[in-house]
C-alpha cells in the first residue's frame, strides 16, 4: 500500500529543469491513443511522482491549454491523462526527457536483467527472483 504525499516540485533536484513546471509541457510531449497508452509498458510499476498541470507553454511556443494529470517514472519517461470535458472522454498522453532504446540484455544471472539505453546510456536492472514476495 502507498501513501501519497504532496511535495513542492521546486523542492525536487532537477525536476522543473527536466519536466518544466505548472504550465509546461513535459519533454517530448505527445498525445497517444488508448491502445498505444496500454502497449507503452508505462503503467507496469507505479509512478515515482503525480502532478496536475494546465500546461500551454511548449518550449516558446503558446498553445491551447491541456489540463491533464501527469504520472513520472523515475526513468524520466511518463504519461498523462486529460479529462476532455468537453468531447465527455479521457486522453492519453506520454512524454520522456529521453525515449529510452535499451539494448539486449546484459544480465549474468537468471533473474538478473540489465539493459543499457543506446541514447543516454542509463541502466534498467530488473530482479525477478522471488525475494521482493510479501508471501
Ligand atoms: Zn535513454
Amino acid at each position: 500500500m502507498e501513501k501519497l504525499e504532496w511535495v513542492n516540485p521546486k523542492t525536487v533536484p532537477d525536476f522543473v529543469e527536466k519536466f518544466g513546471g505548472f504550465n509546461d509541457y513535459p519533454p517530448n510531449w505527445r498525445q497517444v491513443s488508448e491502445q498505444e497508452l496500454f502497449q507503452s509498458g508505462r503503467m507496469i510499476f507505479p509512478p515515482e511522482y503525480q502532478d496536475f498541470r494546465q500546461m500551454y507553454r511548449n518550449g516558446k511556443e503558446i498553445t491551447a491549454m491541456v489540463e491533464a494529470t501527469l504520472y513520472f517514472f523515475p526513468d524520466g519517461t511518463g504519461y498523462a491523462i486529460e479529462k476532455d470535458h468537453f468531447n465527455r472522454c479521457f486522453k492519453y498522453y506520454t512524454f520522456a526527457v529521453c525515449e529510452h532504446k535499451y539494448g539486449k540484455d546484459i544480465g549474468k544471472k537468471p533473474y538478473e536483467h540489465i539493459y543499457v539505453c543506446e541514447k543516454c546510456g542509463r541502466r534498467l536492472e530488473l530482479d525477478t527472483s522471488d525475494c521482493h514476495s510479501y508471501s
